[in-house]
Protein backbone atom coordinates (compact mmCIF):
# COMPACT_ATOMS: atom_id res chain seq x y z
CA UNK A 1 0.00 0.00 0.00
CA UNK A 2 1.50 3.32 -1.23
CA UNK A 3 0.97 6.25 1.14
CA UNK A 4 -0.81 9.62 -1.13
CA UNK A 5 1.83 12.16 -0.86
CA UNK A 6 0.73 15.93 -0.20
CA UNK A 7 3.13 18.90 -0.38
CA UNK A 8 4.09 19.81 3.24
CA UNK A 9 2.25 22.83 3.89
CA UNK A 10 -0.52 20.81 2.96
CA UNK A 11 0.20 17.94 5.79
CA UNK A 12 -1.26 18.65 9.56
CA UNK A 13 1.24 19.29 12.10
CA UNK A 14 2.31 15.61 13.32
CA UNK A 15 1.32 14.58 16.49
CA UNK A 16 4.98 15.06 18.12
CA UNK A 17 4.72 11.12 19.99
CA UNK A 18 3.46 9.58 16.67
CA UNK A 19 5.56 6.90 15.36
CA UNK A 20 7.22 6.53 11.91
CA UNK A 21 5.63 3.85 9.93
CA UNK A 22 7.05 3.23 6.41
CA UNK A 23 4.55 1.62 3.56
CA UNK A 24 5.43 -1.20 4.34
CA UNK A 25 4.61 -1.33 8.07
CA UNK A 26 8.03 -0.63 8.92
CA UNK A 27 8.70 1.48 11.78
CA UNK A 28 11.71 3.60 11.88
CA UNK A 29 13.66 3.12 14.94
CA UNK A 30 16.99 3.72 13.84
CA UNK A 31 18.62 6.66 12.82
CA UNK A 32 22.43 7.35 11.39
CA UNK A 33 23.55 10.65 10.91
CA UNK A 34 26.93 11.87 9.52
CA UNK A 35 27.87 14.94 10.96
CA UNK A 36 30.97 15.41 8.40
CA UNK A 37 32.06 14.59 5.36
CA UNK A 38 35.55 15.30 6.34
CA UNK A 39 38.25 12.82 7.87
CA UNK A 40 41.66 12.37 8.49
CA UNK A 41 42.41 9.20 6.55
CA UNK A 42 41.72 8.31 2.98
CA UNK A 43 40.65 4.63 3.19
CA UNK A 44 40.91 3.47 -0.54
CA UNK A 45 37.62 1.99 -0.69
CA UNK A 46 35.78 5.15 0.71
CA UNK A 47 37.59 8.30 -0.73
CA UNK A 48 39.51 9.27 -3.08
CA UNK A 49 42.97 10.59 -2.56
CA UNK A 50 42.13 14.38 -3.28
CA UNK A 51 38.67 14.58 -1.82
CA UNK A 52 36.66 18.11 -2.68
CA UNK A 53 34.39 18.74 0.78
CA UNK A 54 31.46 20.43 1.18
CA UNK A 55 31.84 24.39 2.19
CA UNK A 56 30.71 24.86 5.34
CA UNK A 57 28.06 26.79 5.20
CA UNK A 58 26.35 23.55 3.42
CA UNK A 59 26.36 21.19 6.83
CA UNK A 60 23.83 21.39 9.18
CA UNK A 61 25.18 23.18 12.47
CA UNK A 62 25.21 21.53 15.28
CA UNK A 63 21.95 22.99 17.14
CA UNK A 64 20.57 21.63 13.87
CA UNK A 65 22.17 18.64 14.51
CA UNK A 66 20.44 18.32 17.70
CA UNK A 67 17.13 19.42 15.78
CA UNK A 68 16.63 16.76 13.91
CA UNK A 69 17.78 14.31 15.40
CA UNK A 70 15.81 15.26 19.10
CA UNK A 71 12.64 15.07 16.08
CA UNK A 72 13.37 11.98 15.11
CA UNK A 73 13.56 10.81 18.44
CA UNK A 74 10.45 12.31 19.57
CA UNK A 75 8.99 10.38 16.86
CA UNK A 76 9.96 6.66 17.84
CA UNK A 77 13.67 6.88 17.28
CA UNK A 78 15.50 5.48 19.86
CA UNK A 79 18.94 4.00 18.34
CA UNK A 80 20.95 6.77 17.11
CA UNK A 81 24.43 5.97 15.09
CA UNK A 82 26.60 9.02 14.46
CA UNK A 83 29.20 9.21 12.03
CA UNK A 84 30.75 11.01 9.28
CA UNK A 85 33.17 10.60 7.72
CA UNK A 86 35.13 11.35 10.97
CA UNK A 87 32.45 12.42 13.38
CA UNK A 88 35.50 13.49 16.29
CA UNK A 89 36.97 15.45 13.88
CA UNK A 90 33.95 18.10 13.75
CA UNK A 91 34.76 20.98 15.95
CA UNK A 92 33.10 21.25 19.05
CA UNK A 93 31.34 17.49 18.66
CA UNK A 94 31.14 16.75 21.84
CA UNK A 95 29.01 19.61 22.79
CA UNK A 96 26.35 17.38 20.33
CA UNK A 97 26.69 14.62 22.03
CA UNK A 98 26.32 16.32 25.54
CA UNK A 99 22.95 17.83 24.23
CA UNK A 100 22.08 14.09 22.72
CA UNK A 101 22.89 12.78 26.37
CA UNK A 102 19.69 14.28 27.54
CA UNK A 103 17.79 12.19 25.55
CA UNK A 104 19.38 8.80 26.70
CA UNK A 105 18.23 9.87 30.58
CA UNK A 106 14.93 10.82 29.50
CA UNK A 107 14.75 6.93 28.44
CA UNK A 108 13.33 8.17 24.61
CA UNK A 109 16.36 7.00 23.53
CA UNK A 110 17.75 3.07 23.95
CA UNK A 111 21.21 4.05 22.75
CA UNK A 112 23.70 6.43 21.91
CA UNK A 113 26.46 5.23 19.33
CA UNK A 114 28.83 6.30 16.90
CA UNK A 115 31.33 4.70 14.28
CA UNK A 116 34.86 5.88 14.05
CA UNK A 117 38.30 5.04 12.81
CA UNK A 118 39.64 5.57 16.55
CA UNK A 119 42.21 8.76 16.11
CA UNK A 120 40.50 10.88 18.28
CA UNK A 121 39.13 8.64 20.86
CA UNK A 122 42.24 9.62 23.35
CA UNK A 123 41.45 12.63 23.91
CA UNK A 124 36.95 11.84 23.89
CA UNK A 125 36.32 8.21 24.99
CA UNK A 126 35.82 9.46 28.58
CA UNK A 127 33.78 12.22 27.33
CA UNK A 128 31.54 9.71 25.42
CA UNK A 129 30.89 7.87 28.40
CA UNK A 130 30.03 10.61 30.53
CA UNK A 131 27.60 11.69 28.11
CA UNK A 132 25.62 8.01 27.96
CA UNK A 133 27.61 6.45 24.97
CA UNK A 134 28.47 2.81 25.98
CA UNK A 135 29.19 1.22 22.54
CA UNK A 136 31.31 2.16 19.64
CA UNK A 137 32.49 0.95 16.57
CA UNK A 138 35.85 1.19 15.86
CA UNK A 139 37.25 0.43 12.00
CA UNK A 140 40.16 -1.03 11.66
CA UNK A 141 40.88 -3.36 8.97
CA UNK A 142 44.29 -4.95 9.26
CA UNK A 143 46.73 -5.00 11.96
CA UNK A 144 49.98 -4.81 9.08
CA UNK A 145 51.21 -1.46 9.89
CA UNK A 146 52.54 -1.33 6.23
CA UNK A 147 48.66 -2.65 4.96
CA UNK A 148 47.33 -0.41 7.77
CA UNK A 149 49.24 2.90 5.71
CA UNK A 150 48.20 1.79 2.23
CA UNK A 151 44.14 0.85 2.72
CA UNK A 152 43.94 4.34 4.78
CA UNK A 153 46.61 6.24 2.67
CA UNK A 154 47.27 8.52 5.95
CA UNK A 155 46.40 6.69 8.60
CA UNK A 156 49.14 5.20 11.32
CA UNK A 157 48.26 2.22 13.16
CA UNK A 158 49.26 3.15 16.09
CA UNK A 159 46.89 6.02 16.05
CA UNK A 160 43.59 3.49 15.74
CA UNK A 161 45.29 0.95 18.25
CA UNK A 162 45.55 3.56 20.80
CA UNK A 163 42.44 4.80 20.11
CA UNK A 164 41.09 1.18 20.84
CA UNK A 165 43.14 1.29 24.38
CA UNK A 166 41.45 4.49 25.19
CA UNK A 167 37.93 3.37 24.84
CA UNK A 168 38.19 0.32 26.76
CA UNK A 169 39.43 1.80 29.55
CA UNK A 170 37.18 4.54 29.51
CA UNK A 171 34.71 1.81 29.42
CA UNK A 172 32.97 1.69 26.79
CA UNK A 173 32.34 -1.62 24.37
CA UNK A 174 34.39 -1.56 20.96
CA UNK A 175 32.98 -3.42 18.06
CA UNK A 176 35.80 -3.70 15.09
CA UNK A 177 34.77 -3.40 12.02
CA UNK A 178 36.70 -4.66 8.92
CA UNK A 179 36.02 -4.46 4.81
CA UNK A 180 37.13 -7.84 3.15
CA UNK A 181 39.13 -6.95 0.72
CA UNK A 182 40.24 -9.12 -1.89
CA UNK A 183 44.01 -10.15 -1.82
CA UNK A 184 44.32 -7.37 1.15
CA UNK A 185 43.40 -8.69 4.33
CA UNK A 186 41.19 -11.94 3.33
CA UNK A 187 43.86 -14.25 4.95
CA UNK A 188 44.01 -11.61 8.24
CA UNK A 189 40.65 -12.37 9.30
CA UNK A 190 41.11 -15.86 11.51
CA UNK A 191 43.82 -14.03 13.81
CA UNK A 192 41.57 -10.90 14.03
CA UNK A 193 39.15 -12.62 14.87
CA UNK A 194 41.35 -14.27 17.68
CA UNK A 195 42.97 -10.84 18.37
CA UNK A 196 39.51 -9.13 18.80
CA UNK A 197 37.84 -11.99 20.51
CA UNK A 198 40.89 -12.08 22.99
CA UNK A 199 40.23 -8.41 24.12
CA UNK A 200 36.95 -9.10 24.61
CA UNK A 201 35.57 -6.83 21.45
CA UNK A 202 33.38 -8.44 19.07
CA UNK A 203 34.51 -8.21 15.10
CA UNK A 204 32.04 -7.43 12.14
CA UNK A 205 33.52 -7.98 8.71
CA UNK A 206 31.49 -5.70 5.79
CA UNK A 207 32.10 -6.44 2.16
CA UNK A 208 32.81 -3.60 -0.03
CA UNK A 209 29.65 -1.51 -1.29
CA UNK A 210 30.09 0.39 -4.69
CA UNK A 211 29.29 3.76 -3.19
CA UNK A 212 30.59 6.70 -4.43
CA UNK A 213 33.60 7.13 -7.12
CA UNK A 214 36.80 6.21 -5.76
CA UNK A 215 40.24 6.18 -7.70
CA UNK A 216 40.38 2.76 -8.83
CA UNK A 217 38.06 -0.72 -10.16
CA UNK A 218 35.73 -1.76 -6.85
CA UNK A 219 35.44 -4.96 -8.87
CA UNK A 220 39.47 -5.48 -7.86
CA UNK A 221 38.46 -5.40 -4.02
CA UNK A 222 35.17 -7.03 -4.05
CA UNK A 223 35.75 -10.55 -2.00
CA UNK A 224 32.14 -12.30 -1.06
CA UNK A 225 31.75 -13.10 2.71
CA UNK A 226 29.93 -16.12 1.82
CA UNK A 227 33.56 -17.55 0.52
CA UNK A 228 35.43 -16.06 3.56
CA UNK A 229 32.53 -17.92 6.00
CA UNK A 230 33.22 -21.09 3.75
CA UNK A 231 36.98 -20.95 4.67
CA UNK A 232 36.23 -20.15 8.12
CA UNK A 233 34.35 -22.90 8.68
CA UNK A 234 37.48 -24.82 8.17
CA UNK A 235 39.02 -23.68 10.66
CA UNK A 236 36.27 -22.84 13.43
CA UNK A 237 32.40 -23.36 14.55
CA UNK A 238 30.62 -20.90 13.46
CA UNK A 239 26.87 -21.01 15.32
CA UNK A 240 24.46 -18.80 13.89
CA UNK A 241 23.00 -16.61 16.45
CA UNK A 242 18.76 -15.09 16.11
CA UNK A 243 19.91 -11.93 16.87
CA UNK A 244 18.94 -9.53 14.23
CA UNK A 245 19.09 -5.90 14.12
CA UNK A 246 16.78 -4.54 11.58
CA UNK A 247 20.25 -4.02 9.51
CA UNK A 248 22.25 -5.95 6.77
CA UNK A 249 24.28 -7.95 9.76
CA UNK A 250 24.00 -11.75 10.80
CA UNK A 251 25.76 -12.53 13.63
CA UNK A 252 27.62 -15.71 14.08
CA UNK A 253 28.87 -17.16 18.19
CA UNK A 254 32.59 -18.96 17.23
CA UNK A 255 32.66 -21.66 19.94
CA UNK A 256 36.81 -21.63 19.71
CA UNK A 257 36.63 -17.86 21.61
CA UNK A 258 33.79 -17.27 22.50
CA UNK A 259 33.08 -14.08 20.73
CA UNK A 260 30.61 -12.70 18.51
CA UNK A 261 31.57 -12.50 14.75
CA UNK A 262 29.24 -10.36 12.18
CA UNK A 263 29.06 -10.36 8.70
CA UNK A 264 27.67 -7.49 6.65
CA UNK A 265 26.61 -8.76 3.66
CA UNK A 266 24.81 -5.93 1.49
CA UNK A 267 25.81 -7.53 -2.05
CA UNK A 268 25.01 -11.22 -1.43
CA UNK A 269 21.70 -11.24 1.15
CA UNK A 270 18.73 -9.39 0.69
CA UNK A 271 17.67 -7.96 4.02
CA UNK A 272 15.44 -5.23 3.63
CA UNK A 273 12.24 -6.47 4.25
CA UNK A 274 13.41 -6.11 7.83
CA UNK A 275 15.13 -2.37 7.48
CA UNK A 276 14.23 -0.10 10.25
CA UNK A 277 16.43 2.51 9.62
CA UNK A 278 17.01 5.69 8.18
CA UNK A 279 19.99 7.54 7.23
CA UNK A 280 20.95 11.32 7.18
CA UNK A 281 23.81 13.53 5.51
CA UNK A 282 25.81 16.02 7.41
CA UNK A 283 23.91 18.45 5.00
CA UNK A 284 20.32 17.40 6.13
CA UNK A 285 18.98 15.45 3.16
CA UNK A 286 18.01 12.31 4.45
CA UNK A 287 17.90 8.70 2.29
CA UNK A 288 15.08 6.46 2.93
CA UNK A 289 17.83 3.42 1.72
CA UNK A 290 21.47 3.40 1.57
CA UNK A 291 20.95 1.65 -2.17
CA UNK A 292 18.81 4.39 -3.80
CA UNK A 293 18.88 7.71 -4.71
CA UNK A 294 15.43 8.97 -3.29
CA UNK A 295 15.89 11.66 -0.65
CA UNK A 296 14.47 14.42 1.39
CA UNK A 297 15.55 18.00 1.93
CA UNK A 298 15.20 18.44 5.80
CA UNK A 299 17.66 21.20 5.77
CA UNK A 300 15.70 23.39 3.88
CA UNK A 301 12.52 22.50 6.59
CA UNK A 302 14.56 23.04 9.23
CA UNK A 303 15.46 26.53 7.72
CA UNK A 304 11.93 27.46 6.74
CA UNK A 305 10.58 26.88 10.52
CA UNK A 306 13.46 28.81 11.79
CA UNK A 307 12.75 31.94 9.54
CA UNK A 308 9.06 31.68 9.90
CA UNK A 309 8.97 30.65 13.43
CA UNK A 310 7.17 27.85 13.28
CA UNK A 311 8.91 25.12 15.43
CA UNK A 312 9.06 21.95 13.89
CA UNK A 313 6.37 21.76 11.85
CA UNK A 314 8.24 21.86 8.36
CA UNK A 315 10.39 19.71 9.30
CA UNK A 316 8.11 16.57 10.72
CA UNK A 317 5.96 17.06 7.63
CA UNK A 318 9.00 16.73 5.46
CA UNK A 319 10.01 13.75 7.77
CA UNK A 320 6.72 12.37 7.03
CA UNK A 321 6.84 12.81 3.24
CA UNK A 322 9.85 11.10 3.00
CA UNK A 323 9.10 8.02 5.20
CA UNK A 324 5.78 7.42 2.97
CA UNK A 325 8.57 6.81 0.00
CA UNK A 326 10.67 4.47 1.92
CA UNK A 327 10.99 1.61 -0.60
CA UNK A 328 10.79 -1.63 0.32
CA UNK A 329 14.24 -2.51 -0.90
CA UNK A 330 17.51 -1.84 -2.38
CA UNK A 331 19.42 -2.89 -5.60
CA UNK A 332 22.79 -2.92 -5.10
CA UNK A 333 24.97 -3.86 -7.90
CA UNK A 334 28.55 -3.27 -8.89
CA UNK A 335 28.23 -3.30 -12.66
CA UNK A 336 30.78 -5.06 -14.44
CA UNK A 337 31.16 -3.15 -17.91
CA UNK A 338 30.90 0.42 -16.61
CA UNK A 339 32.64 -0.45 -13.66
CA UNK A 340 30.95 2.48 -12.10
CA UNK A 341 29.27 2.86 -8.86
CA UNK A 342 25.75 1.93 -8.25
CA UNK A 343 24.85 5.00 -5.92
CA UNK A 344 27.21 8.44 -6.45
CA UNK A 345 27.44 9.62 -3.08
CA UNK A 346 30.35 8.24 -0.97
CA UNK A 347 29.96 6.16 2.33
CA UNK A 348 31.93 9.11 4.27
CA UNK A 349 28.46 11.37 3.46
CA UNK A 350 25.80 8.97 4.18
CA UNK A 351 27.95 7.90 7.44
CA UNK A 352 28.55 3.99 7.32
N1 LIG B 1 35.34 7.32 9.72
C1 LIG B 1 34.58 6.40 10.49
C2 LIG B 1 35.11 5.00 10.32
O1 LIG B 1 35.92 4.76 9.40
O2 LIG B 1 34.71 4.14 11.09
C3 LIG B 1 33.10 6.44 10.22
C4 LIG B 1 32.63 6.56 8.81
S1 LIG B 1 33.00 5.21 7.75
C5 LIG B 1 32.28 5.77 6.25
C6 LIG B 1 31.92 3.96 8.38
C7 LIG B 1 32.23 2.55 7.98
O3 LIG B 1 32.00 2.40 6.60
C8 LIG B 1 33.67 2.11 8.21
O4 LIG B 1 33.67 0.89 8.93
C9 LIG B 1 34.21 1.91 6.84
O5 LIG B 1 35.18 0.91 6.81
C10 LIG B 1 32.98 1.57 6.05
N2 LIG B 1 33.04 1.85 4.62
C11 LIG B 1 33.42 3.00 3.99
N3 LIG B 1 33.30 2.88 2.65
C12 LIG B 1 32.85 1.65 2.41
C13 LIG B 1 32.51 0.91 1.24
N4 LIG B 1 32.61 1.44 0.03
N5 LIG B 1 32.07 -0.37 1.38
C14 LIG B 1 31.94 -0.93 2.63
N6 LIG B 1 32.23 -0.28 3.76
C15 LIG B 1 32.67 0.97 3.66
FE1 LIG C 1 37.58 8.20 6.79
FE2 LIG C 1 36.09 6.24 7.75
FE3 LIG C 1 36.09 6.78 5.11
FE4 LIG C 1 38.24 5.72 6.20
S1 LIG C 1 36.23 4.78 6.07
S2 LIG C 1 38.20 7.50 4.79
S3 LIG C 1 38.26 6.61 8.20
S4 LIG C 1 35.36 8.10 6.69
Amino acid sequence: MALELHHPDQLPASAADTPLIDPYGRAVTYLRVSVTDRCDFRCVYCMSEHMTFLPKRDLLTLEELDQVCSAFISRGVVKLRISGGEPLVRRDIMWLFNRLGRHLQSGALEELTLTTNGTQLPRYARELYDCGVRRVNISLDTRDRDKFADITRWGRLEQTLAGIDAAQEAGLRVKINMVALKDVNGDEIPQMIRWAHGRDMDLTLIETMPLGDIDGDRTDQYLPLSRVRAALADEFTLTPLAERTGGPARYDRVEETGGKLGMITPLTHNFCESCNRVRLTCTGTLYMCLGQEDSADLRAALRTDASEGTGDRQLMARIDEAIGRKPEGHDFVIDRKGRKPAVKRHMSTTGG
